[in-house]
């Protein structure tokens, strides 16, 4: 394979862009290599800016349910392009979606539109802090909720720990807000609630962005009543699970009702659009209907309903079906593929629908502790390996791949094919 253009972009990049990109990851550091830089992209393939061509397991990290270039979708986004691409008044498309989100998720009975996962956690609990006159928030190590600043917390020392800035630029009082607790830890959770008295409980309630760790049997009907007793809101993140683990996301999966759900990626069909919403009484608290401030130049963008409404729609009964059965060939097919590499005792693969994780550990993870403690550099050689092998797998350890309704069973083979190879070769 030669990666001779996107050598060329890349060093034109690092002189224009802070490590010559938009977002972290994508620079593919942590796998010890330069960024690619994709030109196209159908169904669940991707094209390189030098021809090379990848299955895609990173699908825009999860807004691309129905894959690249979806006909319907792109369709969607040209007619609504052609009527005018943002007005800034109300408009007929954004209460069909608001509808089409309260149809699917019973917990949210209105919901204000944004730009990204980001503003709609940051809103989401700008609004938490309002209707509990409260201000502190616990949240989970290895959770990520998008760059808000009293979100980009670590882990203290200690059980219920204050949070410290895990960025610099974020301020210490931002982060002293959140206490930080070990995800599927019972007792921790118990005790940072009884300590901070907090305005909310943020959870992924599948986490997702320290590799896939689903909660422990209990552990969000836990945290559903904590919030409860203590008179915290429980705001399940649902950015990539709502609308991919089930329809009604994981609230439906476990049957837990969130005060207020931040949604985002799938919501957007691949446009930026991010939504968050919940029980109506707390919703009526936002302007205008109420006093707590948010606006946005470009919420509710028409190009972006276009596109969620048009994936949406198409996440019927059957599509869930469908990438219920991919999620279950890949993640079996992947620890076959350990196996026959004889890799069996040091790489786990954890799953939910539509989001796989092989762990470079003997056991699938259950918190970000034992996450990062995976063997990471063979992880970054094994990452290196399928890409040389025409296979696209996220550039981190700690980030799902995700499983779209165009990953055919041939694709998910020959994935799995390049598995047994690049696991061999990464584990040597
Ligand atoms: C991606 C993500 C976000 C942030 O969304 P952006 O659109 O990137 O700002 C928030 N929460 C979770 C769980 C995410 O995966």
């Amino acid at each position: 394979m030669n990666f001779d253009r996107s050598s060329e972009l890349y060093r034109e990049a690092l002189d224009l862009m802070p490590g010559g990109v938009n977002s972290p990851v994508r620079a593919m550091g942590s796998i010890g290599r330069a960024p690619i830089f994709v030109a196209s992209g159908e169904g669940c393939r991707v094209t390189d800016v030098d021809g090379n061509e990848y299955i895609d397991w990173i699908c825009s990290w999860g807004p691309l349910i129905l894959g690249h270039a979806d006909p319907g979708v792109a369709a969607a986004i040209a007619a609504a392009a052609a009527r005018g691409t943002s007005f800034g008044t109300a408009t007929e498309g954004e209460v069909e979606l608001a509808g089409e989100i309260g149809d699917r998720f019973p917990s949210v009975e209105m919901v204000r539109m944004v730009n990204s996962g980001t503003e709609a956690t940051m809103s989401a609990l700008r609004l938490a802090r309002a209707a509990t006159g409260r201000e502190r928030v616990v949240k989970f190590a290895g959770a990520y909720h998008g760059h808000v600043d009293g979100l980009l917390a670590e882990a203290g020392s200690g059980l219920a720990t204050q949070g410290i800035p895990a960025s610099p630029g974020v301020p210490r009082a931002h982060a002293e807000a959140t206490a930080v607790v070990p995800w599927n830890d019972f007792v921790a959770v118990e005790q940072a609630v009884d300590a901070y008295e907090p305005a909310a409980i943020v959870c992924e309630p599948i986490a997702a962005n320290m590799g896939v760790v689903p909660p422990r049997d209990g552990f969000l009907e836990h945290l559903r009543s904590l919030a409860d007793s203590c008179g915290a809101l429980l705001v399940c993140d649902e950015v990539i699970t709502g609308f991919r683990v089930a329809r009604g996301g994981a609230q439906e999966l476990f049957g837990v009702r969130a005060d207020l759900t931040v949604m985002g990626k799938v919501v957007g069909g691949g446009l930026p659009a991010a939504a968050y919403g919940g029980r109506r009484e707390l919703l009526e608290r936002v302007a205008p209907a109420g006093d707590v401030y948010q606006a946005g130049t470009l919420s509710g963008n028409p190009l972006a309903v276009a596109a969620g409404l048009a994936t949406l729609r198409r996440l019927d009964a059957a599509a869930y079906a469908r990438i219920g059965a991919a999620t279950e060939r890949l993640a079996a097919g992947l620890a076959a593929a350990a196996a026959d590499a004889g890799a069996g005792s040091r790489v786990s693969v954890a799953s939910a629908p539509g989001l796989v994780t092989p762990f470079f550990a003997a056991r699938p993870p259950r918190d970000f502790a034992a996450a990062r403690g995976c063997d990471l550099d063979s992880f970054g050689r094994f990452c290196r390996e399928m890409l040389e092998r025409g296979v696209m797998p996220p550039p981190s350890q700690f980030e799902a791949w995700f499983v779209s309704l165009a990953h055919d069973d041939e694709s998910i083979d020959r994935t799995c094919e390049a598995a047994a190879e690049s696991f061999r070769a990464a584990l040597r």
